[in-house]
């Protein structure tokens, strides 16, 4: 006999408690299945713990540039690993409490603890209990991506989950992939004091940003003391006597690097090969993401999938909004979607890079009449007072509508600064609304009207 319930939410990633709270709010019985820990990636080992841990190493790296500030120090900088780690614990302990009592004290939400899975359209089953409910909602979020070589099963390696127990500096961190996460822990670890290499199988880092994003990332980390191995093909691992041994077979440099550790940060897959999704006749794409529609229905009546396994998104924001959605379409009738979403995110190297809408490279293949504005952050005044210039703003308009349609933002609070940015998109305001505007001085967003006054039209 299944228990019967008016909603099942699969996962606390950061969809799951929030809606939670609006459909026990509306009077709703709700099951909350998950199997590991409140708050998913974002709070565990993703968003939280990595900026907890990159602050540490931001304090690190401007201790030791005391001098530059007139400060002086009585002795050599040093990290207390253990201590970072301690450190980083206790926030994300703070915010893993918080997200609990918030599910526990919803009227008529019920926990199950354990892995769901379904068994029929409208049934799941957790540690052989069923449940039953009209609509259930799946977050259950991804993992990281671990590839298939073969060498792999003769070495210990680390993904981001297992960097989170990291309380010693490694000797030699080899970080395989100079994407976004790999870039974050790269950083880091190299101002805590490890030797870093990063090796990226592209011709350069992160490529999915515009040429010239890629080539000043790599400018900032190699000028920190990173190595940098690209086209590294036929990446393999195999065990040494200093740890391990990355093969690259990389057009530049020696094939092989020996490190003391292998850190893998290639990619995420979502959750969903052990979800019972053919029991209910729920359709993946061909790399397992759940499909949805632009409310995040998927072809299963009374089936939602928001945050990462969507596909739709791979942030804590855009998990979030998947939420607002699906909330303000099922009870507040208002039809929001997927696509009245700009994407905007961050990459939380320092300095970092805040990035919404296109690129100038996606504004080019587009063919339509583009005006570009580019600045390097020399000429922000904050960013020369506070001794961090390294890095340069861009701005991407439609010269026909006037419209705002990308920016990139390298540099001290780039992340913050986008959003002055983001903001006249969504108002679907012409540029002018920004360049006319009066912003603080000195701060990094005052440069933001001038950059708009310096557009020229793309080459
Ligand atoms: C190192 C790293 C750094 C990141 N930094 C940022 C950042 O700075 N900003 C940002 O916006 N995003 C960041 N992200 C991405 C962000 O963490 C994710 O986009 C976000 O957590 C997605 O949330 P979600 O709701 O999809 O699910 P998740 O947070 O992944 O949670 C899914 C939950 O479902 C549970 N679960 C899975 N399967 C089942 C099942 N069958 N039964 C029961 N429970 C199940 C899991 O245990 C988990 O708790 C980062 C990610 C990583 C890996």
């Amino acid at each position: 006999m299944a228990q019967r319930f008016d909603a099942i939410i699969i996962g606390s990633g950061q969809a799951g408690p929030a809606l939670a709270g609006r459909l026990t709010g509306a009077g709703m019985s709700v099951a909350f299945v998950e199997r590991e820990h409140f708050g998913g990636t974002c709070v565990n080992d993703g968003c939280t713990p990595t900026k907890a841990l990159v602050a540490s190493a931001q304090a690190a790296f401007v201790a030791r540039r005391h001098a530059d500030f007139g400060v002086t120090v009585g002795g050599p900088i040093g990290v207390d690993m253990r201590a970072v780690k301690a450190r980083k614990d206790a926030i994300v302990k703070a915010s893993v409490d918080a997200v609990a009592r918030w599910v526990r004290n919803m009227p008529g939400l019920r926990v199950y603890w354990g892995h769901g899975r379904f068994t029929a359209p409208h049934r799941v089953e957790v540690n052989g209990e069923e449940l039953e409910a009209e609509k259930i909602f799946i977050n259950v979020g991804g993992r990281p991506l671990v590839p298939d070589w073969p060498s792999l099963k003769s070495v210990p390696y680390l993904t981001n989950v297992s960097m989170m127990q990291v309380d010693f500096l490694p000797e030699h961190l080899i970080v395989v992939g100079g994407s976004y996460v790999g870039l974050e822990f790269a950083q880091m670890l190299c101002r805590f004091g490890a030797r870093v290499t990063v090796v990226e199988q592209a011709p350069r880092l992160i490529p999915r940003e515009d040429e010239d994003v890629s080539e000043a990332v790599r400018g900032i980390l190699a000028r920190e003391g990173i190595e940098i191995r690209l086209n590294a093909r036929c990446i393999g691992v195999s065990p040494a006597d200093t740890g391990v041994v990355v093969s690259a077979d990389c057009a530049e440099g020696a094939p092989e690097i020996p490190g003391s550790h292998v850190l893998l940060a290639v990619g995420r897959r979502p959750n969903t090969e052990d979800l019972g999704l053919t029991a209910a006749g729920i359709e993946c794409d061909e790399r397992g993401f759940i499909k949805v529609d632009d409310q995040l229905r998927t072809n299963a009546p009374g089936v939602w999938a928001l945050g990462d396994v969507n596909g739709r998104g791979a942030f804590t924001h855009t998990a979030w909004n998947d939420y607002e959605i699906v909330a303000a379409n099922l009870l507040d009738n208002d039809p929001r979607r997927v696509t009245d979403r700009i994407p905007i995110y961050a990459l939380f190297i320092d300095p970092p890079l805040g990035r919404v809408g296109i690129g100038e490279s996606e504004a080019r293949a587009s063919g339509r009449p583009t005006l570009v504005g580019r600045m390097p952050m020399t000429r922000v005044g904050r960013a020369v007072e506070r001794g961090e210039t390294l890095g340069f703003m861009k701005v991407i308009v439609d010269e026909r509508s006037r419209a705002i349609v990308g920016a990139t933002l390298l540099g001290v609070n780039g992340d913050e600064a986008v959003h002055s940015i983001v903001d006249v998109m969504y108002a679907k305001a012409p540029y002018t609304v920004i360049s006319r505007a009066v912003h603080i001085h000195p701060t990094v967003t005052e440069l933001i009207p001038t950059l708009l006054q310096s557009l020229k039209p793309l080459s």
